[in-house]
């Protein structure tokens, strides 16, 4: 399908750090609110093969590949329609400290 071809390595900002990672044209345009910076929060689950490195501000250092990804499917109801469908976090390979987490809902 050719789906890999517009991929393109970005920085992508996380709470305590951030990341290098491929993302598609789609997903940088629903992460980036208008900022030139791209939230990881905002990108929400990637899988583990599109990150080159990430920087853990705990480490205060880089490592190569990809964070530890740790998420839940609540599918917990909020109140008026809407549903937390999952949650998640990026966690340091090294010292478990939290580069970024996210929520995804129904809308
Ligand atoms: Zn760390």
């Amino acid at each position: 399908m050719g789906e890999n071809e517009d991929l393109e390595e970005k920085k992508l900002l996380g709470s305590g750090g951030y990341a290098f990672a491929k993302i598609t044209e789609d997903e940088e345009i629903r992460a980036n609110l208008g900022v030139p910076q791209i939230f990881l929060a905002n990108v929400g689950r990637l899988s583990e093969d599109r990150f080159m490195k990430y920087y853990c501000n705990s480490c205060g250092k880089e490592f190569s590949g990809s964070p530890i990804i740790k998420y839940e499917a609540p599918n917990e109801e909020l109140g008026q329609g809407v549903i937390l469908v999952e949650k998640g976090e990026y966690k340091c390979r090294d010292c478990g400290y939290v580069i970024a987490f996210y929520r995804k809902f129904n809308k």
